[in-house]
């Protein structure tokens, strides 16, 4: 697999159980497959098999042992299955990554050998030809509490079983005369042991094996001797089919196989909001519930490609969910901030409004023969904290769009951006002020007549006057119209599959799919791959759509909004974002269960602060204002917003200290990590301890070059400990920074007194020693000389090194 993302450099279970296995000299080499049933597209739950049996050969062979994964198409039943649906997986795999090489297998290649097996065990008294129906078939196998009945056909003769067994395949019987069985044991407490069904009859077309056959292997029969045959180590399957590994290694062990696998099993992936079976998937697509297999609202992996979700996204998704035994349901917030936090580093920033309202600049130059007077304005692609580069050209002009919700005739107060006599800054441009309103007779808005600054190109103004709202805009005449598709949760209800007198589809969120028509965006963007994912400021994440975009016609699929805009339309949000443990079946293996306790899916730090502002507005809201008002980075800005106690603190502190950018890196950097250590939270400190106050009047002494970096922590810490203001501790202890020359000469001289055996290996040319005695002059001066300051002087008075 080529993503480095992936699981690489984790451990599961399953890798610990190989490597003991490696360690006991079992295997030389491991094999592993992904084994689908062609019978739909594949979705996001198979993407964990996926990159789970795939990662492992990929790192194994990374590590030098012989490993691979094989790709097969477990095909044993004719009924559903298509080429199409083939086609499809194997484009859904490579896009993950997963490379079979020529290791790509069809069960229904095994017929014959699987039919060769089943005569074998006929033979030898295993199996037999029952003619039961299906129906008296369960009827006898009896209950849990029950042992079953033998059928009157199980005693049948070794030749009348080969007989009616060859026939069957002859055709001869019609669907449901009569089924092979095993001949295991009724009494077996696991009912799946029962003389388990090995083939049945169905007269019908297979989309490989055309109309050579007419009896069928059942899955537990054929997938053992497909991993059997394919030399297949470990097997890994969901939960569901722990009880079946009872009679997969009785199909093992009583076949005449090459090889001995054995089958794990690790819990399945579900996400709520969603339905994750291919046959539901399928009622949707037939029903017309959505467009195909890759709606973008599917949680189908195709869905998810056209939609513009990365395979990167994908992967770190799964590897937040992690590999364990315990069957739980993931949070699709889960997912979708995956996929905000992997675009948020690699999409470019450009401008669209989704909701254009017309503005003209009444003091901007008219057009001249029809020419719109234009000036191209330069904008970075990307925020100071991606590190990536780059930028484009946005054209300015006399008549510009913004988005409507950026205006408001009767603004509340806390609303920070356009209103009538009102300036804010337009985003890379100037700053504008609205002068007057236009409404058609229906009393709506249709345009805003608006004064600009000429002064204020680039955003600054020479008299330092700082709008507090800055938004987003496009020129009129240079924009593009595009058509957007907004995509929402295809279910509106969390478990759509839970009341069983109801059907799934009942649910389906009618407002999952909104499309706007006449959105524009700004010109750069026809200019790129089509297969750019932008991020249209303020907006959220889009691409153009694969399939209907052209240069022509711009249609573009929002791949993900900025924050969680779900949580805040619920009320009461039923649950907190979290996974849902539930507790392992059972836990046979005991490797299992400690692990997935060990593990618990990794949430990071972010992913709790993003869940706690779609759970409040103040808090997105802030987020949001951060970044545009005070300009910080989205990194910042998250630290600092995720949490109302720290919000409220920072804030606070810039009443003392009105420096957003300063108070911010300082929190960041200094104050968070610090509380972290001592596992003490803003909220739950006492203000006899620690006030905004005081932080700030820390951050200031430090700002100001009165205390060095290492003094500020130690200040802090003192807060901490003493409660006392931080000018009171500086003052009392001496803590401000020598800066003070002849007062730092005589502590250097001091040290240089000292370390005389130093100071003549520095002479002999031991150059590095200097920052030795930097060390020493800052531990003597208990952090408070200038250590710019300190090196200089030291190497004013160090004798000049020997070359
Ligand atoms: P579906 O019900 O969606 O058809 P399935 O299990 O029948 O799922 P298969 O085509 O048989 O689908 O699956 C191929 C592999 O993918 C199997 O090994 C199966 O265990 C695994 N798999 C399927 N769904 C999930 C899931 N939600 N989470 C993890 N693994 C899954
Ligand atoms: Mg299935």
């Amino acid at each position: 697999m080529s993503s480095e993302k992936t699981e690489e450099g984790r451990t599961n279970f399953i890798r610990t159980i190989i490597d003991a296995d490696l360690d006991a000299g079992k295997h030389q080499e491991i094999v592993t497959r992904f084994p689908p049933e062609p019978n739909g597209y594949l979705h996001i739950g198979h993407s964990k098999s996926i990159l789970l049996n795939f990662g492992i050969a990929r790192d194994y062979a990374a590590r030098g042992i012989p490993a691979r994964c094989h790709l097969r198409f477990d095909d044993t039943n004719p009924v559903a299955e298509d080429i199409e649906y083939v086609e499809s997986i194997k484009e859904d795999v490579a896009w993950l990554g997963g490379e079979w090489g020529e290791h790509i297998y069809f069960a229904s290649d095994y017929f014959e050998q699987m039919y060769n097996i089943a005569v074998d065990l006929i033979r030898e008294g295993r199996a037999y030809v029952d003619s039961l129906s299906l129906e008296e078939i369960r009827e006898y196998r009896g209950s849990l509490s029950e042992p079953g009945k033998p059928s009157p056909y199980r005693d049948r003769s070794v030749e009348e079983n080969l007989d009616l067994f060859a026939r069957m395949r002859a055709g001869e019987f019609k669907d449901g005369e009569h089924v092979l069985r095993a001949k295991i044991d009724l009494a077996n407490p696991n009912m799946l042991m029962r003389d388990p069904l090995l083939y049945r009859i169905r007269h019908a077309t297979h989309h490989r094996t055309g109309d050579d056959w007419c009896i069928y292997p059942m899955y537990d029969f054929a997938h053992a001797l497909e991993d059997a045959f394919e030399h297949v180590t470990h097997s890994l399957c969901s939960l569901e089919f722990e009880n079946n590994r009872e009679l997969y290694d009785w199909m093992v062990e009583n076949s005449d196989v090459p090889s001995r696998p054995h089958q794990y099993e690790f819990a399945r992936l579900n996400i709520n909001y969603t339905v994750m079976s291919k046959r539901k998937l399928r009622q949707l697509v037939e029903k017309d519930l959505v467009h195909g297999w890759d709606d973008p609202r599917l949680p189908t992996i195709a869905g998810l490609r056209r939609r513009g979700v990365p395979p990167s996204a994908i992967h770190s998704f799964i590897d937040m969910v992690g590999v364990a035994r315990a069957n739980s349901t993931v949070d699709v917030q889960m997912l979708e901030y995956a996929i905000r936090d992997d675009l948020n580093m690699k999409a470019p920033r450009v401008m669209s409004v989704l909701d254009p309202l017309k503005v003209v600049l009444t003091n901007y130059p008219e057009a001249e023969d029809g020419e719109a007077a234009v000036e191209w304005l330069d904008a970075d692609y990307f925020p100071r904290d991606v590190p990536m580069d780059g930028s484009r050209k946005v054209p300015f002009s006399r008549e510009l769009y913004i988005d409507r919700a950026d205006f408001m005739e009767n603004p509340p107060k806390s609303f920070w951006r356009l209103a009538p006599g009102r300036e804010v800054r337009l985003r890379y441009g100037y700053f504008i002020t609205c002068d007057e309103v236009i409404k058609n007779e229906a009393g709506e808005v249709v345009e805003l007549r608006c004064s600009y600054d000429p002064e204020t190109r680039g955003g600054e103004a020479p008299d330092g006057r700082n709008p507090k709202g800055t938004i987003h805009w496009v020129s009129a005449s240079h924009s593009r119209e595009a058509e957007v598709r907004i995509y929402d949760r295809l279910f509106s209800v969390e478990f759509p599959e839970a009341d069983p007198e109801r059907d799934f589809l009942e649910f389906v969120n009618p407002e999952s799919l909104r499309i706007i028509k006449n959105a524009r965006v700004e010109p750069s963007v026809v200019d790129d791959p089509a297969d750019t994912r932008y991020q249209f400021e303020r907006e959220g994440y889009f691409w153009q759509d694969p399939k209907d975009s052209s240069t022509e016609k711009l249609v573009f699929n929002r791949i993900a909004a900025l924050r969680d805009t779900w949580a805040k339309k619920q009320k009461t949000p039923e649950k907190p974002a979290k996974v849902v443990e539930k507790k392992a079946k059972s836990a046979n293996d005991d490797a299992d269960s400690k692990s997935s306790r060990r593990r618990p899916s990794k949430k990071p730090a972010s992913y709790e602060r993003d869940q706690a502002r779609a759970q409040d507005a103040s808090l997105a809201a802030r987020f949001e204002s951060y970044q545009q008002d005070y300009e910080l980075s989205h990194d910042d800005a998250d630290l600092l917003s995720g949490d109302l106690a720290v919000a409220e603190f920072y804030e606070t502190a810039l009443e003392t200290y009105n420096e957003p950018q300063t108070v911010a890196t300082w929190f960041v950097n200094e104050l968070l990590p610090e509380l972290s250590e001592r596992e003490l939270e803003l909220g739950g400190i006492s203000k006899e301890l620690l006030t905004p106050e005081g932080v700030a009047q820390l951050i200031k002494a430090f700002a100001d070059e009165r205390v060095t970096n290492q003094i500020s922590r130690q200040v802090l810490g003192m807060m901490l400990d003493t409660g006392d203001m931080p000018e009171d501790i500086i003052r009392e202890e001496g803590l401000e920074r020598i800066t003070d020359t002849g007062e730092l000469g005589a502590l250097i001289d001091g040290i240089l007194a000292e370390n005389e055996d130093a100071v003549t290996r520095y002479a002999a040319g031991k150059r590095k020693l200097l920052g030795f005695f930097v060390g020493q002059v800052m531990k003597a001066s208990g952090g408070t000389a200038d250590a710019g300051l300190a090196r200089e002087l030291l190497q004013q008075k160090l004798p000049e090194p020997a070359e």
